[in-house]
């Protein structure tokens, strides 16, 4: 049994355990896209949650090429 995390296979969270391959890679912070991990699968290429979670709305308009008008 893991030392760490006492389980058999260890939890994924476990310093142990063995890397998941990443689906895909975020193309802003160049994190790993694992499996069922939820992204933006952009123009420019795939955003990870955390990175969309961090963007403005206008950074988000920006992605689809529009902007905010101002009345
Ligand atoms: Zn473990
Ligand atoms: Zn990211």
């Amino acid at each position: 049994m893991c030392e760490i995390c006492r389980q058999i296979p260890c939890h994924p969270r476990c310093p142990n355990a063995p890397e998941p391959e990443p689906k895909y890679e975020c193309s802003e912070c160049g994190e790993g896209i694992y499996e069922g991990d939820r992204y933006f699968d952009g123009p420019d290429g795939y955003i990870c949650e955390d990175c969309m979670e961090n963007k403005s709305v206008e950074d988000v308009l920006g992605l689809f090429g529009e902007v905010l008008t101002t009345a």
